[in-house]
């Protein structure tokens, strides 16, 4: 393969030119993310390749000095963009130094290809080490896929510097020169393949890891209940559909949740206290079941908890817990001091049994349904699985009282 290095780094110009183009369509509004500061760091490297590709028509000071400078800046941005997506700060000096340093360094050694490469190894090696921690020290950050392709990119440019620290060290700095037109060397082609390839790679990596989380933030909010900020009745059922499909064999309890007499709350105290104690209501519940049980809202004043590996003895208890937790206290609200209580009725899908969720919240409801009859403040357990299998009758059975 006959590569020509000109041509190379037209190539990189373009690539990074393209993707400035690309990052500040892509970065919307006045958002915080980090993708204006990605961008920035894009439109230096873009400058910096044009420099160094315009080494001998422009004065050393630029295409050595001012190129270097701009490269240890387009770091430091990138660092700061990446912790702007994090909403983390970091010491001042560690964007400004390594700049600082790198102005200094290169200046003195602009005669000396060896002395540049080794030294902007350590400093560039240094910002690399900055970015690198920063992206595995957030576990936000890593929640994602895409901080994998930054990573990687970190590691591919620490290669790249170690490679040419070491071809300088021992002499033969301009191995990895990238004006160098004589032969194409190895490093040559390595530092251009990883430049490329990190210029694409990582923007697409950070918009992508923008986009990740937006992704997370959206089906966060499509899958809660934006007043009692529990799980809404989509990620309910989609729980319940899931625990279904995989309890192996085991025993699985719903749990729904009526409050009583709720209307009566809404006309006595008015609709926002009501509101008030509905999102209270679900505080308590929320605190009150087990770490493997889940609780949604199902809809106005109902609830349910799925409760997996719970048979009908346990799914009572549970209930009998929560009904008991939510009847002792009323709840204050600025209105003064509400008492409320719940009734609940369980439906259970036995071990070895094979049921459809929608005959389980069928059974649920009219286990619910009994309570409420019955006198309220209840917890009612369906039997019509038992008496389905005792005598062909459907039937609920009340165990508290
Ligand atoms: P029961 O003991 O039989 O369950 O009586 P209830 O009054 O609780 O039942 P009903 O179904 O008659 O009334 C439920 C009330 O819940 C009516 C509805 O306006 C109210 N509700 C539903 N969603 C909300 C909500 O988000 N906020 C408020 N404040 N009220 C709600
Ligand atoms: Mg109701
Ligand atoms: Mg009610």
């Amino acid at each position: 393969m006959n590569l020509d290095p000109r041509t190379l780094l037209f190539s990189i110009f373009m690539v990074y030119g393209l993707s400035v183009i690309s990052l500040y369509v892509a970065a919307t509004g006045g958002k915080r993310d980090g993708m204006r500061k990605w961008a920035l760091a894009m439109l230096l490297e873009t400058l910096l390749w044009v420099l160094i590709a315009a080494r001998g028509v422009v004065p050393d000071m630029l295409s050595i000095v001012l190129a270097n400078g701009l490269k240890a800046a387009s770091h430091a941005l990138i660092l700061a963009a990446i912790l702007e997506f994090q909403q983390r700060r970091a010491p001042r000096w560690h964007y400004f130094v390594p700049v600082a340093l790198t102005l200094v360094m290169v200046s003195v050694l602009i005669d000396d290809i060896d002395g540049r490469f080794i030294w902007g190894g350590l400093i560039f090696g240094f910002q690399m080490w900055l970015i690198g921690r920063a992206l595995i020290g957030d576990a936000e950050t890593r929640a994602g896929r895409a901080w994998r392709l930054l990573f990687a990119g970190v590691v591919a440019i620490a290669v790249v510097l170690i490679l040419r620290a070491a071809v300088a060290f021992f002499g033969h700095g301009e191995f990895a020169q990238p004006q160098n037109t004589a032969a194409l060397q190895p490093v040559q082609v390595l530092s251009f393949i990883v430049v490329m390839a990190t210029a694409l790679l990582g923007s697409i990596g950070f918009v992508l890891m923008v986009k990740e989380r937006a992704d997370r933030e959206i089906m966060h909010l499509a899958m809660t209940d934006s007043l009692t900020l529990i799980p809404n009745r989509r990620a309910l059922m989609d729980y319940a559909g899931h625990a279904l499909a995989r309890r192996n064999g085991a025993p699985l309890a719903l749990l729904m949740i009526d409050v009583d007499h709720f209307k009566v709350i809404n006309d006595t105290h008015g609709h926002p206290t009501g509101d008030k104690v509905l999102h209270k209501i679900a505080s308590l519940l929320a605190a009150r079941i087990r770490g493997y049980d889940f609780l949604g809202r199902f809809g106005g004043e109902e609830f349910c908890v799925i409760a997996p590996d719970t048979d009908a003895s346990g799914a009572m208890t549970l209930a009998e817990h929560l009904r008991v937790a939510i009847a002792a206290a009323p709840i204050a609200t600025a209105s003064g001091e509400v008492p409320v209580s719940i009734s609940i009725g369980i439906a259970i899908c036995p071990a070895n049994g094979r049921m459809e969720l929608k005959d389980i919240l069928v059974q649920a409801d009219a286990a619910l349904y009994s309570a409420k009859q019955s006198g309220r403040n209840k917890a009612v357990c369906s039997t019509e699985q038992v008496s389905n299998e005792q005598a062909g009758t459907t039937n609920t059975h009340d165990t508290t009282r």
